[in-house]
This record gives C-alpha cells, sequence and structure tokens, in this order.
C-alpha cells in the first residue's frame, strides 16, 4: 500500500494562488456531476484541512462563491478565475483539491471515483465521502 504522505505543490494558473498539500501519491479522486462541478468538470481529491497550506500573500487573491446551502466555499483566484481548491460541502473540515490544478509529475496513481451531487444525500451516505477529511493512520482509503 502506498499510504505515505508526500508533498504536493499547486495553484491557479496565474500562479498568484500557490499551496501545498500534503497527500498519498496515490489517490482517490472524485468526479462530482452536481450543478457546480459538472459546469467546470471538476474533479478533486480530500485531505484533512491542516495537511493543506496556502502559501505566500495567496490570500489575497482568492474570493469566495457560495450558493445553496452555502456549506461549500468555492474559492477562486480574481485574477485568472481558477478554482485550484475549495471547502467542499461535504467535507467542511477539509479541503478539495482540483486534480488538475496539482503540479505535473506529483502523482503515480489517481482513481476516479465517481459522486452523485445530483442526488447529494444519497452520494453522501454511500460513498462515504465525509471520510477523506478525517486523518487516520490509513490514508491510502
Ligand atoms: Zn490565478
Amino acid at each position: 500500500m502506498d499510504s505515505e504522505l508526500v508533498l504536493h505543490s499547486g495553484g491557479c494558473h496565474c500562479k498568484k494562488a500557490r499551496w501545498r498539500v500534503y497527500a498519498p501519491s496515490s489517490i482517490v479522486s472524485w468526479d462530482c456531476n452536481c450543478s457546480d462541478c459538472s459546469m467546470r468538470q471538476n474533479i478533486h481529491f480530500i485531505v484533512p484541512s491542516e495537511r493543506f497550506e496556502l502559501l505566500g500573500d495567496s490570500k489575497e487573491f482568492l474570493m469566495t462563491y457560495t450558493f445553496g446551502t452555502h456549506t461549500a466555499k468555492h474559492t477562486f483566484c480574481k485574477v485568472c478565475g481558477i478554482t485550484s481548491f475549495y471547502i467542499p460541502r461535504s467535507n467542511p473540515d477539509g479541503i478539495a483539491v482540483t486534480l488538475r490544478c496539482i503540479d505535473p509529475g506529483m502523482l503515480t496513481h489517481v482513481e476516479i471515483k465517481c459522486f452523485d451531487g445530483q442526488n447529494w444525500e444519497g452520494s453522501y451516505k454511500q460513498t462515504g465521502i465525509a471520510l477523506c477529511s478525517k486523518a487516520t493512520d490509513e490514508d491510502s482509503k
């Protein structure tokens, strides 16, 4: 099992927002079809928020969009518009990292699972996605 955490870096298109995140090099990512994710073909993976760190003055370039339950905080760069990470409704104690905003070469394997965001409550229970932001010894799950 490749559950050891490694340091990944990434950010938005214009690089005003940069961050690093501790995650395995082999990860599970979520392909979600909710109204927001489907518009931007979002595939993301979730980490406990303490494993995510914004670098430098990145915060100054971020805007936040919310809708519906307003639980998710959709952060995006106000210069280039890219959502490189956000706080997902499924994991208010975690960070959703946009898979394609990780710097190239950092990941060895990505398993993509579907999250049926159009039937959010059912999918939330069925997938156990809430556990993704809980730090455990079994991070490869
Ligand atoms: Zn940007």
